[in-house]
This record gives structure tokens, sequence and C-alpha cells, in this order.
């Protein structure tokens, strides 16, 4: 997308600015599509990508191009040194040890790692649930069969479906949430922050505390819909709830945080 058409949409009055950044990146479920900035660079640049053709022959050109240009700066580079009488082979480069990861310590954090190991017990437990919820379909399709009174099979199914739906979506979500929130709070402490201006820690803990709200929200109906496997999801939900008390405790003000847009329009 060239710069003009940027500008253009940037333009438009009804953009909230920054809104994507404390966002869930759920777009198909967003309220807020017609006021981000995001969304509508997405979009505009999926329209161009369908649009264009001859896209992947461009950009195959492009990396020719550049693949070029690299060859004759180093043939340039060795033409020189040998003018120079530099024989680059013989150079000797001293290796450096590395610098420290400066992401380690937040890696480290007891909610990062919290959050991590969320993603592997959320994948261990559908792994081995699929009789479950296979069970759980026979038990739905009898009862269309026989037609209970008082039953809704069909609000149960689409409940179920919403829950598992959410927990997915949000299993992957906390836990570059958390790191960028630690990766922030450390930057603000070593730079100083201008408390006029939100603080992007507050901000991103924010939202990883609402989705682990909604994800504790979704194991809790999952649980009493399921209530042959009760005590895994438990364990789940305690999980859970240790690692968003962790978060709150770490981020005290992130509640309180004014999301654009979000916590904005009523
Ligand atoms: S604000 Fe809404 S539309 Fe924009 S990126 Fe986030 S979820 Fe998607």
């Amino acid at each position: 997308m060239d710069l003009e058409r940027l500008d253009e949409l940037a333009e438009d009055p009804r953009i909230v600015s920054g809104i994507h950044n404390y966002c869930d990146r759920w777009c198909e479920r967003c309220g807020f599509t017609d006021r981000c900035l995001n969304f509508a660079m997405e979009r505009e640049e999926k329209k161009e990508s369908q649009e264009s053709e001859s896209g992947v022959d461009d950009s195959e050109a492009a990396m020719k191009v550049v693949e070029q240009s690299l060859q004759s700066t180093l043939e340039l580079v060795r033409k020189m040194a040998a003018e120079a009488g530099v024989d680059l082979e013989d150079l000797e480069v001293e290796e450096e040890d590395p610098p420290p990861d400066p992401r380690e310590g937040a890696r480290q954090h007891p909610c990062s790692v919290a959050a991590m190991e969320y993603i592997g017990i959320v994948d261990t437990w559908f792994e081995t649930r699929t009789d479950l919820f296979r069970n759980k379909a026979v038990t739905v399709a009898r009862q269309v069969v026989v037609d209970l009174p008082g039953s809704d099979p069909e609000s149960e199914v689409n409940a179920l479906k919403e829950n598992v739906d959410a927990i997915r979506w949000y299993q992957h979500f906390f836990y570059p949430k958390i790191m960028r929130a630690l990766g922030s709070a450390e930057h603000e402490r070593e730079r100083g922050h201008d408390d006029e201006f939100p603080r992007d820690s507050a901000g991103s803990a924010k939202i990883a505390l609402i989705a682990m709200d909604r994800s504790i929200d979704a194991w809790t109906h999952l649980r009493d819909a399921l209530l042959d496997d009760a005590d895994s999801i438990l364990d789940i939900l305690a999980h859970l709830e240790r690692l968003r008390r962790t978060a709150e405790s770490k981020f005290p003000n992130a509640r309180a945080f004014v999301r654009p847009g979000f916590d904005e329009v009523p």
C-alpha cells in the first residue's frame, strides 16, 4: 500500500488512534473494525494482493534485484581490499560473547512461566479429550431424538463451541502480552516514564488479564457442561487463577488502564 493511501485511511475521523495496541486481535468478533487503522490496512492489503495477479512474479523479481545488488557490493569490497593488499580470507574475526538477551528476565518471570505452561496444558487436555466430546455429542443427539421437554440441544452445542473457541483463541494470547508487559515495565523503570502518557506495561497487562478473565469464564462453562471431566477442568482453572493473581499483583495499575476506544467509547 502506498503512503498516500495510508494517509487517506488514517485521516478517517472515525479511526481511534492506537486502538489495536490493547485489543484481543479477534477481529471477526470486534465491534470496532470501522475505527481501527490496523483492520483497514489489512483489508486494503488483502484486496491489493487479490487484485494483483502478478504478485508472486513481482516479489521474485524484487528478491533477484536485492540479491544482485548484494553480489555487486561484495565484489566491490573484494576489489577494494585486493587493491589495498588485504586478503579477506586471512582476516581473523575475534569471537565476542553475545550480549545478554534482555528478554531472558521476562521469560523467567512466574507469569511468563505459567502462561507458557498453560499453552501445553490446554493442548494436552484437548488431545486427550476426544472421547469426552464424542460422548457429549451422542448425549446431545439422543436429546434431539427424544425431544425431552425443557432441553435445548442446539443452544447447548452452540455454547460448547463458543467456549471452546474462546479457550483456543486466548490460549496463545497471554504469553506474548505478558512478555510485552514485563519488557515495557523494565524499559519504563530503566528510562523513567512521563506519567502524562499511558504506560504500555499496564495496557499490555490489562489485555492479558481480560483474556484470562474470558478464558476462566469459558472453562467454567465448559466444566458445567462436561461434568464427567470436572476435576481436570478445575485443575486448569486453578492454574489460570494463580496466573491471574500473580499478574494482578505484578501490574497493580493494569485494571485501571484506559484502552483507546474500548474503554472510552460508550
Ligand atoms: S481493534 Fe478490533 S479490528 Fe482492530 S485489530 Fe483489534 S480486534 Fe481487530
